[in-house]
């Protein structure tokens, strides 16, 4: 192949050998059974918003975008309930592999539907953001991944698994009578948990079940404060508790009075009663304005040359941010979403820390302190950094397994002066600190030799299922190699 695929951000050129597109399930079946066959290897990618090497492949690099089911269905595939044990709790949407979160929220808002949470951004599928346990804000809200409660799993053979938790959604009798052997029912927490944040390295997900609410709006304030408050506030967990969505995003060079400023945004589910208050027009505009390519280009070069300025431009940012007197009123999935500031061009690393024992404090104020001390080498931070909360996950290599973290983002202008090096300072002091990077995002430190089984205690729960799924090595990949997982090491063909 001779034009190689690129990323959303740029990070990672990937030059297969093959580069393949399927429209159709069958398609899709055919593509894995051909590259099995002849020993090749398969990487699955999807919007490519994943900045590390987990989208690196050699041999067969499979798009899976183009996965929309049939061309009536749309980006919502028909739900089966008539095979259900019992009618669901929740309501449930299935969803098919090419469908992106905008899409989506679209669909669902038609049908007076919406996700219970959602990241900061909807261009990435769903299914590639539920595959590294991407997430939003909230103590009680997991990563995307919590919701799913059924998946269908195209292994390399071409053969089709559907995998759900134990006693999961599906009666036994009534699928094995729809579906005889032509596809396979696994029920099992040993098999499912590891499929669900995999990564691409078990399969190719063709579509997912998960739980959504009705619609719902967001009431959301904005507002600067000082960091040390804030972060006495945190200590005690008490604003995590008070809010269903809780972010702070700290500017991290220091105010004349040694303290740090800080836009804590602070969210819960509106009264129904509430008219909707939209962000002003004006904002809007002028926040389309600042992340214009010109404007960022501009200003990246001001903090490039004068890394004086970097503390009133940060300033100056979070100031636009403020929601002011009025609070922002709106349809959840708007609310989420950030806005402009997703289409700035950056590099970013994000780490997650458990809340127990106070570890994430102790990170934020190392991190700070990385940025002082590379400060005075001439390493300039010119972005904030992001505090998300997350309830804990199930999936044994979700980085929230097993209890409610923090997490910890810091992201830098992609061609900032000494970009590469400033990523790699704030990736060694979080792995020393014991935090796991979001697998996403940049991460170069984690192939170390025990990093992998230190961070994660139920990695081989993970590889149990990973060898079952992935038996003849067709999912290993750059990323398996690097983390010596891969189970035909060096057989790419
Ligand atoms: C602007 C921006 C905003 C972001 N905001 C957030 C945020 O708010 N919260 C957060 O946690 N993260 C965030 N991220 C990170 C992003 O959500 C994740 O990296 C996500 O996995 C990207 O999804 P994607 O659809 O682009 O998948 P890709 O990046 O293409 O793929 C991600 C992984 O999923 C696998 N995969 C994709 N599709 C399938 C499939 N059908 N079957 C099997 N495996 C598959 C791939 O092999 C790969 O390992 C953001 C990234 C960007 C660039």
């Amino acid at each position: 192949m001779t034009v190689p695929w690129v990323n959303w951000s740029g990070s990672q050129v990937v030059r297969p050998k093959h580069l393949r597109r399927p429209t159709t399930l069958a398609e899709l079946q055919e593509i894995l059974r051909e590259a099995a066959g002849r020993g090749g290897r398969v990487k699955p990618v999807a919007t490519g918003l994943s900045f590390s090497d987990i989208l690196q492949g050699d041999d067969t690099l499979l798009e899976v975008t183009a996965l929309l089911g049939e061309p009536d269905s749309g980006t919502l595939l028909a739900l089966e309930p008539e095979l259900w044990r019992a009618p669901s709790p929740a309501p449930l949407v299935r969803i098919a592999a090419g469908a992106r979160i905008r899409q989506l929220n679209a669909a669902l808002a038609r049908a007076g539907l919406a996700f219970g949470n959602l990241g900061g951004y909807d261009g990435q599928t769903m299914i590639g953001a539920i595959s590294t346990s991407t997430h939003g804000s909230g103590l009680t809200l997991g990563p995307l991944a919590s919701a799913v409660r059924s998946l269908d799993l195209v292994t390399s053979d071409g053969s089709l698994m559907r995998v759900e938790p134990s006693r999961g959604l599906t009666d036994p009798a009534k699928f094995k009578r729809r579906y005889g052997s032509s596809m396979t029912l696994i029920q099992s927490d040993d098999w499912f948990f590891p499929v669900v944040v995999s990564m691409g390295c078990m399969g190719v997900i063709y579509s997912v079940t998960m739980a959504v609410s009705p619609a719902y709006r967001l009431y959301e304030r904005r507002r600067i404060r000082a960091f040390s408050e804030v972060e006495r506030e945190l200590a005690s967990l008490a604003p995590l508790k008070a809010f269903r969505n809780y972010e702070v995003v700290i500017a991290p060079y220091r105010r004349l009075d040694g303290d740090f400023d800080c836009l804590v945004t602070e969210r819960n589910v509106a009264s129904p009663e509430l008219p909707r208050m939209p962000l002003p027009r004006g904002r809007q505009a002028a926040e389309s304005l600042t992340f214009l390519a010109s404007t960022q280009h501009a200003v990246i070069e001001l903090m490039g040359n004068e890394p004086r300025m970097i503390s009133a431009v940060l300033r100056a940012g979070l100031e636009a941010l403020e929601t002011g007197p009025e609070p922002h009123i709106d349809d959840s999935f708007l609310v989420y979403n950030v806005g402009f500031v997703n289409t700035a061009h950056v590099l970013s690393g994000e780490y997650f820390f458990p809340l127990r024992g106070g570890a994430f404090l102790r990170a934020v104020r190392g991190l700070l302190d990385v940025v002082e001390q590379n400060a005075r080498a001439g390493i300039h931070q010119p972005s904030p950094l992001a505090l998300r909360f997350v309830a804990g996950s199930r999936a044994p290599l979700s980085m929230a397994r097993a209890e409610p973290h923090c997490t910890v983002e810091i992201a830098i202008f992609s061609g900032f002066p000494r970009a590469a090096e400033a990523l790699l300072s704030y990736e060694r002091l979080c792995l020393s600190l014991g935090g796991r990077p979001h697998w996403g995002q940049m991460h170069e430190l984690t192939g170390r030799a025990g990093w992998l089984a230190s961070a994660y205690p139920q990695l081989q729960k993970w590889l149990q299922a990973y060898r079952y799924f992935n038996a003849r090595g067709t999912f290993d990949n750059h990323f398996t190699d690097r983390l010596g997982l891969s189970r035909l090491r060096g057989k790419a063909s």
